[in-house]
């Protein structure tokens, strides 16, 4: 009679290593007291989800916060999933958010680290040893069950409204004789390994999460696929014997694990493997017509990460806003700490919400705008080139012709101990300054300009043909406005709105209505940004270039 260890063998005979061997090729990391181990485990099914940028930040964030290692394991093990390249896109897309691992996958050509491989695909020995211990001590087994006989025994169970799955008295080949088992695989049949359950759905096991808290969980009695008929192991199987190997002290994921969290405690206990903590992170939720629901994929752009990327969301200000989220007692630290890096705020496990936090876009553009209101123009102006030179090229072409110009223009009322706040995203500049460029300028229609209807053209004329002349560019701010003052009383315009309000008959408006001539002149609009500025931008003669070309249209 053949017993277990005949099994193994024959299942893998290649393999003569031992869990030991592996133990001391992957010895525990020499890490000072209170370091974590942490990871981010991707799988390369796509774009880089916002839930996925926020948990891979927690992840990073705890490791170098207490002077540990942070680390990339992809997670390819799921080939049907698998989109060619996107485990590299994703490295790639986290480090635009400056988040570099200390260790593991960086693409397919190139890995950093002595816990490695980092990529599942090519660790398939070492699942291959953990297994073959698994079907020597009787706790793996090869499982025959076509997938036909699966979905009877679902509807089976279905019928007779027991628990779904494959498990104690449905679990066909659990106690199948080795002989049997023996005889099927010489004969080519195919099969899958399955790990053999020792728990009971009726039994309640204990488990602390660094986030949840202190939870009940139902115990695990599901004989779950380990080893799939492809040979390469199931997330459940092949993560835990990573997050042992590569020493993981802290697993951070998203709370969707949760569910099948005793199925990786039996695991581990079964293995004699010490368990690591784990923090189940909130899911990032959304609203719909009163509804929480899961960002999705397929209907919210602001799922996926390179939708901020492109409108041009600073990153800090998505950062910063994910850390909002992360934890309740951020934006408070944040208002006492403006001059600090945001990475100085120390993440805590505690204070992480426990349910699903909602994602709010308009909170992201807020944060942006407050950071870039502060930001100098010089380093704006570097950050809104490398943006556009991806994303918006004609506006690229603009900033590199003049940079000094684009500078000039980002400077305006930025000096200010109240900046103003005009940009949440890069891509909301070049609408707000496009009237600078003269192209623009000139493609506008000056027919159907917003002059003020109680105003006679005649006297926008006027008004508008002699001011250049006046210009002081060697006045600050308010001396100009002065010299504005002066200018409309040569036109019969009052210094100010109160002047003109108490007599109206006198003037024929006053100082605001000047500005609001020379600025639609100027750009077009009667919005812009400060007048001043704009002026000492263009300078004298475009000031009187296009001042000419609006009366020729008036
Ligand atoms: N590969 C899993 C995923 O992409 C990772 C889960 C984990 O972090 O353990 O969801």
């Amino acid at each position: 009679m053949a017993n277990y260890k005949d099994l193994a063998d024959l299942i893998f005979p290649h393999i003569n290593n031992t869990i030991e061997d592996l133990e001391k090729r992957y010895p525990e990391r020499n890490l000072k007291e209170g370091a974590e181990v942490t990871r981010f485990a991707p799988s390369p099914t796509g774009f880089l989800h916002t839930g996925s940028l926020f948990t891979c930040l927690v992840s990073s964030r705890f490791a170098k916060q207490s002077g540990g290692v942070f680390y990339i394991r992809l997670e390819d093990t799921d080939t049907k999933r698998e989109i060619e390249g996107s485990g590299a896109s994703l490295v790639e897309q986290l480090s635009v958010f400056d988040i570099i691992p200390d260790e593991g996958y960086i693409s397919d050509e190139k890995e950093i680290g002595s816990y490695g491989p980092y990529k599942q695909s090519d660790r398939k020995e070492l699942y291959e040893i953990v297994i073959k211990h698994l079907i020597e001590i009787g706790r793996a087994y090869p499982c025959f069950c076509s997938a036909e006989e699966l979905a009877e025994l679902r509807k089976e169970q279905e019928a007779k409204k027991e628990i779904p799955g494959y498990y104690g008295k449905y679990a066909k080949y659990r106690d199948f004789p080795i002989d049997d088992a023996i005889a099927k695989i010489k004969n080519g049949d195919p099969y899958i390994i399955r790990f053999k359950s020792m728990g009971d759905h009726n039994n309640k096991i204990s488990f602390h999460d660094e986030i949840k808290g202190d939870l009940e969980l139902t115990q695990n009695d599901q004989d779950i696929v380990i080893l799939k008929g492809d040979g390469l192991p199931t997330y459940h199987f092949a993560h835990l014997v990573d997050d042992h190997f590569m020493r993981t002290t802290v697993v951070t994921r998203g709370e969707e694990w949760l569910s099948s969290l005793p199925i990786h405690l039996e695991l581990f206990d079964t293995l004699g493997f010490k368990r690591p903590r784990y923090a189940h992170l909130p899911v990032i939720m959304k609203v719909e017509d009163g509804i929480r629901r899961k960002l999705s994929k397929r209907k919210d752009p602001e799922a996926a990460v390179s939708y901020f990327l492109e409108q041009g969301y600073p990153k800090y200000g998505f950062i910063e806003y994910l850390l909002t989220i992360a934890n309740s007692n951020y934006e408070a630290w944040r208002d006492e700490n403006l001059d600090k890096d945001f990475y100085d705020f120390k993440l805590s496990f505690d204070k992480m919400g426990v349910d699903g936090a909602l994602f709010d876009i308009a909170k992201v553009a807020n944060i942006s705008k407050e950071r870039m209101a502060y930001k100098k123009a010089e380093d704006l102006a570097l950050e809104v080139k490398t943006w556009a030179k991806t994303y918006d090229k004609s506006f690229y072409d603009r900033i590199i012709n003049n940079e000094k110009q684009f500078i000039d223009i980002l400077n305006i009322d930025r000096q200010k101990e109240k900046p103003r706040k005009d940009y949440a995203k890069y891509s909301d500049i070049y609408p707000v300054i496009a009237f600078f460029y003269d192209d623009v300028y000139k493609a506008i229609d000056k027919t159907n300009l917003e002059w003020n209807p109680a105003m006679d053209k005649e006297t926008i004329k006027e008004v508008l043909s002699g001011y250049s002349k006046s210009i002081d560019l060697s006045l600050d701010e308010e001396n100009w406005f002065n010299s504005l003052k002066e200018y409309g009383k040569a036109y019969g315009f009052a210094a100010d709105k109160k002047e003109w309000k108490a007599n109206k008959e006198a003037f024929k408006g006053h100082s605001g209505d000047i500005a609001e001539m020379l600025r639609i002149a100027l750009t077009g609009r009667k919005n812009s940004p400060n007048l001043y500025f704009i002026i000492h931008i263009l300078g004298v003669s475009k000031v009187e270039e296009r001042i000419q070309e609006i009366i020729k249209n008036i």
